[in-house]
């Protein structure tokens, strides 16, 4: 078992409080935040005070980043997340919003183009008795793995210059994709719920401002 000093445990319940004030209302989704140490997810070198700041983004391996608390709060929350749904991440990362989506009960497909980080997630999520299924990959023309099969929700956690409508393809009808979009540092959170197969069937919300590493294609096999 990883640690979790009961330090970490009190500046979670700070933390919990103040995605509250920002608006944060899903109880399944702060339950789980409130619950998973963070700690385990970020490189040994943090300075602990930045662990539950929920402002702070968090430099990992092959220079992507954690994504802040409330943005990990708030990009879930748009997904209007029930248990046992089943939903793909794309950019697993750390695999921290790997494992707030697994503690809310969903069944998570997780995927990243960077073999490292690929690697890594998927050895410690397996250590923590997360049953993700972590894919290294990059979903443009979708996982060989999966093929033919559509999700309930989809998540990014990069930013995309376009919507993918690949990922649109492999979202059910009346599924929901929460996804960055836009040139770097002008990117919008959108959240598009598909009512139909066709372009126009897709309604699309535009949320407020994003500030995502970049979608990119192809695997990194460094
Ligand atoms: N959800 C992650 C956020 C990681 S940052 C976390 O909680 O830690 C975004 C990640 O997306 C990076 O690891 C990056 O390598 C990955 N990424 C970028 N483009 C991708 C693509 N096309 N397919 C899969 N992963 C991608």
């Amino acid at each position: 078992m990883l640690p979790d000093p009961p330090k970490y445990q009190a500046w979670r319940r700070r933390m919990v409080t103040q995605l509250k004030e920002r608006g944060i209302t899903d109880a399944r989704l702060l339950a789980a935040m409130q619950k998973l140490p963070r700690q385990w997810f970020c490189p040994d070198t943090l300075l602990d005070t930045l662990l539950y700041d929920i402002d702070c983004a968090i430099q990992i391996d092959c220079n992507q980043t954690i994504s802040k608390p409330y943005t990990v709060a708030w990009q879930t929350q748009l997904l209007q997340l029930q248990p046992l749904m089943t939903v793909l991440e794309v950019g697993t990362g750390s695999g921290y919003q790997t494992a707030v989506l697994c503690e809310m009960g969903a069944r998570v497909y997780t995927v990243e183009r960077q073999s490292v980080l690929f690697r890594k997630t998927k050895a410690l999520l397996g250590s923590l008795h997360y049953t993700a299924r972590c894919f290294l990959g990059d979903c443009f023309n979708g996982l060989p793995e999966m093929k033919g099969f559509q999700y309930d929700r989809i998540l990014v956690t990069c930013g995309a210059a376009s919507l993918p409508t690949g990922l649109m393809q492999m979202l059910k009808t009346s599924g929901v994709m929460v996804i960055p979009i836009g040139p770097e540092g002008n990117q919008r959170m959108h959240r598009i719920t598909k009512k139909g197969e066709t372009p126009d069937l897709w309604h699309d919300e535009t949320l407020g401002d994003a500030n995502f590493v970049p979608m990119l294609e192809g695997k990194n096999f460094l």
